[in-house]
């Protein structure tokens, strides 16, 4: 059953890689990571993980376009490497892992949290930039920039919602979750989306490019080198959305209590 799996990931994986949507070394870190997770939950778990990454995929896509703006602030493109696949899905194939050596409920729920917590992010980043209005900065509540690291919107939040409530409903009818455990997995996801939010609008570093007067996260920017503004270096945004993804699993351990 594993080599099937196998197969089924690694032709996953390569037309993730000729969509533009992985790029090489991102390709053999969604590999491990689906290996992990359909070692601990089988194809229930590649099918979750299939919601994740076909929606993500989807979005990054949608109106892309309109992101260029976005894009001159965000470190990555629309490929993911190896560190974005990591951060994302890194939690999910930790508890993969677990649930193979340790089965419980407790890492189902992990599991799908994790992976809720990244969906609401994703969608969060990719349809939250297409609001029309700037969104506000979480913590200062004055607008700012779209794509600014921080920065909510109403669209922002709805996109985050549904998507951990999509992740969070897969989950419940393929897993036979208690809908309670359902209910809070999806706000769990929320909570790990919006600790996202904090963490970016805080201590995430974040740089200034002299030439073009923009704040962003890339350390070169119009092909010099950006001074940082904030922060603490190292915490970037691939650190931040796995702490997201782990929050989001650490927090729907509430229903165990
Ligand atoms: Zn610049």
């Amino acid at each position: 059953m594993m080599l099937l799996y196998f197969i089924v990931i690694l032709l996953t994986g390569v037309v993730g890689l000729k969509m533009g949507a992985l790029s090489r070394k991102g390709t053999v870190a969604a590999i491990f990571t689906g290996n992990a997770i359909a070692y601990g939950f089988g194809w229930k778990g590649l099918v979750l993980l299939g919601v994740f990454f076909g929606t993500s995929t989807l979005w990054s896509k949608y109106k892309q376009d309109r992101k260029q703006e976005t894009e001159r602030i965000v470190v990555k493109g629309s490929a993911r490497d190896e560190y974005q696949v990591l951060a994302n899905g890194g939690a999910a194939a930790f508890a993969g892992v677990m649930m193979a050596m340790f089965p419980s409920l407790w890492w189902i729920a992990f599991f799908i949290s994790a992976l809720a917590a990244s969906n609401a992010d994703t969608w969060a980043s990719e349809l939250g930039v297409l609001a029309k209005r700037d969104p506000y900065h979480i913590l200062k509540l004055r607008t700012v920039p779209r794509g600014t690291s921080g920065a909510v919107s109403m669209p922002g939040l709805l996109a985050s919602f549904l998507a951990s409530l999509l992740v969070a409903g897969v989950g419940f009818f393929l897993f036979d979750l208690p809908f309670t455990l359902f209910l809070v997995i999806t706000g769990a996801g929320v909570l790990g989306s919006m600790i996202d939010t904090i963490i970016g609008a805080t201590i995430q570093e974040e740089f200034y490019c002299e030439t073009c007067s923009l704040k962003t996260e890339r350390t070169v920017h119009c092909g010099v080198g950006t001074t940082k503004i904030k922060g603490i270096s190292g915490i970037n945004n691939d650190v931040v959305n796995m702490v997201s993804s782990l929050c989001g699993g650490i927090a729907c351990g509430v229903w165990f209590l």
